[in-house]
């Protein structure tokens, strides 16, 4: 019998209130890592509880104290970066480099949280009237949490975490079902900090427990990020529930080529973009678009490119794609690929039923190029979330700027060309969060927000940067007169 994880709850490890438990199979070699439970709305009130009871302790720690918390995680993080790098390989499927991009990026988010103390001082004015001033004090709320999607099990969580607690607030994570052990590892590494009890928390499941989360009342905030309808629902129950929330949805990454690109980076770029992560990023560049004459180049070297990636498990380094996450996931990605062709486009490079030795049961698809994909088509509209790229083709700059925007998604965009004016003309029209210039993955550091527009969000403040001070704080004004 594999191990069932268990919750964390007010600094202690308990079993979850549900019997019933789901497999976290490794996608490559379909070996069973665990058993995660099917967490209960019992398991994420016990978890708010511990939180809420936490709360006015931790609220009056010194920032200081709670800043120096994020440098000790910071130092234990290093110390396990290995470790992380390969549990993210093995629940997900991505290779051991991308997971070590996927840790570094979120120790940044640790870092970042180091620097609160001077990140949440309010501001005063003297004199609002005759021998009267008034502050704005920044204070937390309360109970935060975090509803978190398979793709960056660990990366994602950080996002939140380090910036919610110390800025005085309580937390809880409720990981991705499909990978939870990321966050199982980093929560004993957070135990040996030895924060006050219930400052932290850990609840896994599934639909039930994020929905005790999201109607909870006493959680005062949550932070979402997945699936489009999920953020959707997420945005609407939060609203219906009065919290604050920020939801950060599905998307789909347009990339337009200029005739003027230089085309070996270009495309070696652009190949990070499509294929990185096997596609399962929210930045991921799904559709180029072809501007004029970088047509034929453009195609030529891409379909050359993606035929030479080497795909297999992560873990071995040879590998530059994994797997995608699941058997059911490989055959939705299959199936968007055929009812493409259903729909007019051509395939460049197929990657459907590719197998790699020692590990014919893994979830591999292989990079897929998809040639003559038109705007209307559901192919170049919706969100594949694999390593599906397809090529659009259109007259010039104004026109790839008209398909990118007809998207309902809003996540990223990006350009390749060596014209600063239509690098500009992009940055300022495109309706996208994150705009990429001769960049592929526009991943917005720890210090910046990072969030989309249209259908990839639902909120006002984005996760990271000083939307993050703002989300998990409120400006409390106090007016004063000494007589
Ligand atoms: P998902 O929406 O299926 O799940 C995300 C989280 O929501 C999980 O914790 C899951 O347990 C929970 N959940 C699922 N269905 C639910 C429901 N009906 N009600 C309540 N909770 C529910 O997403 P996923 O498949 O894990 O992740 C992939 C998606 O996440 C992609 O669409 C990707 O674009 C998106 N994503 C977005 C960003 C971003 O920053 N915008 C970043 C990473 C991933």
């Amino acid at each position: 019998m594999t191990k069932v994880l268990k919750n964390y709850v007010g600094g202690a490890w308990i079993a979850s209130d549900s019997a019933a438990t789901t497999p976290v199979v490794n996608p490559a070699t379909c070996e069973t890592l665990a058993q995660v439970p099917e967490g209960t709305r019992s398991d994420v009130d016990k978890a708010v509880a511990a939180a809420k009871a936490a709360f006015n302790d931790w609220r009056s720690t010194p920032v200081m104290s709670r800043a120096q918390y994020m440098y000790r995680l910071k130092t234990l993080l290093e110390e396990h970066f290995e470790e992380f790098a390969k549990m993210v390989v093995e629940e997900n499927g991505k290779t051991r480099d991308e997971a070590r991009g996927e840790v570094r990026r979120g120790i940044e988010n640790v870092d970042y949280a180091t620097h609160v103390p001077s990140l949440i001082r309010g501001y005063k004015l003297e004199d609002v009237s005759s021998g009267i001033d008034e502050t704005a004090e920044r204070q937390p709320l309360g109970v935060f949490a975090a509803i978190t999607p398979f793709n960056f099990p660990f990366m994602v969580p950080l996002w939140f975490l380090p910036m919610a607690i110390t800025t005085g607030n309580t937390f809880v994570v409720k990981p991705s079902p499909q990978t939870p052990i990321s966050m199982d590892l980093l929560f004993h590494v957070l135990e040996e900090l030895d924060l006050p009890e219930g400052v932290v928390n850990l609840v896994h499941g599934g639909k039930e427990a994020s929905m005790a989360v999201m109607e909870h009342p006493d959680v005062r905030g949550v932070s979402f990020v997945g699936s489009t309808p999920v953020a959707k629902i997420v945005y609407e129950t939060c609203a219906k529930h009065g919290k604050r929330v920020q939801a950060q949805g599905g998307a789909k990454n347009y990339i337009a080529v200029m005739p003027d690109a230089n085309m070996a980076a270009s495309v070696a770029n652009i190949m990070g973009s499509a294929f990185g992560g096997a596609g399962q990023r929210c930045l991921a560049g799904s559709v180029v678009v072809a501007v004029g004459d970088a047509y034929e180049p453009l195609k030529a070297e891409l379909i050359k490119r993606a035929s030479g990636l080497r795909v297999g498990y992560g873990l071995e380094e040879t590998s530059q794609m994994g797997t995608v996450i699941s058997g059911a996931a490989r055959a939705r990605i299959e199936k968007m690929i055929a009812d493409g062709l259903t729909e007019g486009a051509q395939i460049a490079l197929d990657g459907r039923g590719v197998k790699v030795d020692g590990f014919e049961q893994g979830s591999f698809v292989g990079p897929t190029i998809l040639d003559g994909v038109e705007p209307d088509m559901n192919i170049a509209r919706e969100e594949v979330f694999g390593p599906v790229l397809s090529i659009m083709r259109v007259p010039d700059f104004d026109a790839a700027v008209e398909v990118i925007n007809r998207s309902h998604y809003g996540n990223a965009a990006s350009i390749f060309t060596s014209s600063g004016k239509f690098a500009r003309e992009f940055k300022y029209r495109v309706q996208a969060g994150n705009i990429g210039i001769n960049v592929g993955v526009a991943a917005a550091t720890a210090s910046f927000p990072f969030g989309g527009q249209k259908d990839s969000f639902f909120g006002d403040l984005h996760g990271q940067g000083p939307d993050s001070i703002d989300f998990f704080t409120d400006r409390k004004i106090v007016i004063e007169r000494w007589l």
